[in-house]
């Protein structure tokens, strides 16, 4: 049996796998490795924010085994999101409401979540 999308564990800021961190740690929809909490933590404390290098210091071939990944954090928080507006709905919030909220019109939240 073949390894699916979503048995795929990855940090959602740097991508890495489960494989290639130490702890992976889950949120609504998102994790974060060991590695990205260091970062975060020496943020916290004041120090220097490292820059991000961009996406071009990368090779094609990490480029490539990142996209996966990336398109699965992005269906990850849209089913987050989604869950998040039925919750809404549950709770007889309108449409109306809920496009406001995300600043758009209820027909276009309707589309989006129905
Ligand atoms: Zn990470």
């Amino acid at each position: 049996m073949g390894t699916t999308e979503k048995d795929l564990l990855f940090c959602s800021f740097c991508r890495k796998d489960s494989d290639a961190v130490a702890k992976l740690i889950g949120g609504p929809g998102v994790h974060i490795c060991d590695g990205c909490v260091e970062v975060c933590n020496k943020i916290l404390a004041g120090e220097p924010r490292p820059a991000f290098p961009g996406w071009d210091v990368l090779t094609d071939d990490e480029l490539l085994r990142i996209l996966r990944p990336a398109a699965a954090t992005v269906h990850s928080v849209a089913d987050i999101l989604k869950q998040h507006v039925q919750t809404l709905r549950q709770r007889g919030i309108t449409w109306t409401q809920i496009g406001k909220a995300l600043g758009v019109s209820r027909q276009a939240a309707w589309e989006r979540f129905s």
